[in-house]
């Protein structure tokens, strides 16, 4: 249906498929994400996406790189994990861990066969999936190809593009309005889209959509976007639905903008959101 919209910002939309920890639980109940790294120049935005995806809640976080990229990656990282593996063959080795559940690839990847092989093997891989940024354009002229993998995925599947790449993955929708945009593209790629801007669309496939106007125009800096698609990685590997699990990532990245305040930087967002979490918890415990 194209009828009617909520306000991601309105919480009742994702409210209740979100629980603090329980009294007994432990971090393996929480979930474990997987930030596959871009390589050694780029790791910087892995980085960011794995912090923020623990603070969005997930249990255990690790960081997929190169081997050539595991010493900067160690050397920057203290709760999130770091494992080297060997190509996409190493990813697949890594993955038969089934505990691992939610996987993001994207930020600082860079584009290119190994890219376009990462994406093949994560929408194969029977786990909930982000894609952002190179993840998302890496097939170039090739889209109608990175469309039917993301029709045919065998788990959840989030895509996070801004306007420019949401302009080169669907080209045919870019004189749409956002949010009639945003739809279309989610029935075209079988997934929710997470059209970013200074009002962000989150769009199901269903026709299921909602706008998110709570975020602050200081969010414009480096480094917001992995930060975000990292908070959705997060939500999923505590096992939200993926429409839920964007648009609560939307609006928790808009607050944890608001608590930064001013003159924010990306690394301000992590212990915002330390305070957004908080905020939420403290709701059930009252
Ligand atoms: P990216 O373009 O991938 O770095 O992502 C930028 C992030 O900042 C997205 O979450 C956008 O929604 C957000 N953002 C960018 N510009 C604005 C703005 N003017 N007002 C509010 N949020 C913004
Ligand atoms: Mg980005």
């Amino acid at each position: 249906s194209l009828e009617p919209t909520c306000f991601a910002n309105a919480p009742g939309l994702w409210r209740a498929s979100w629980h603090p920890p329980a009294p007994e639980g432990h971090k393996y109940d929480r979930g474990h994400a997987v930030v596959v790294s871009g390589p050694l120049a780029t790791t910087g935005a892995a980085r960011l996406a794995a912090s923020a995806a623990l603070r969005a809640g997930a249990g255990l976080v690790t960081v997929a790189c190169d081997p050539s990229a595991l010493i900067v990656h160690a050397a920057h990282l203290t709760a999130v994990m770091v494992r080297p593996v060997r190509g996409v063959d190493g990813l697949g080795e890594m993955l038969a861990d089934r505990r691992l559940n939610a996987v993001l690839f994207g930020p600082g990847a860079g584009v290119g066969e190994g890219a376009r092989s990462v994406v093949k093997r994560l929408l194969d891989a029977e786990r909930a999936v982000v894609l952002d940024a190179d993840a998302l354009t890496s097939f170039g002229d090739a889209r109608e190809h990175f469309l039917a993998l993301s029709r045919a995925a065998r788990g959840p599947l989030v895509l996070t593009p801004h306007d420019g790449e949401f302009q080169r993955l669907f080209p045919a929708f870019a004189g749409l309005d956002r949010l009639s945009a945003a739809r279309a593209a989610a029935r075209e790629c079988g997934a929710v889209v997470v059209l970013k801007g200074a009002d962000t669309v989150i769009a199901d496939p269903q026709g299921r959509a909602a706008i998110n106007d709570n975020a602050s125009p200081w969010l414009a800096t480096a480094g917001t976007g992995d930060v975000l698609a990292g908070i959705v990685t997060g939500l999923l590997a505590q096992g939200l639905p993926a429409f839920e699990a964007a648009a609560m990532a939307v609006w928790m990245h808009g607050e944890a903008g608001r608590v930064a305040g001013a003159g924010l930087i990306s690394e301000d967002l992590l212990p915002a959101l330390k305070l957004v979490v908080a905020g939420l918890a403290g709701e059930e415990d009252r």
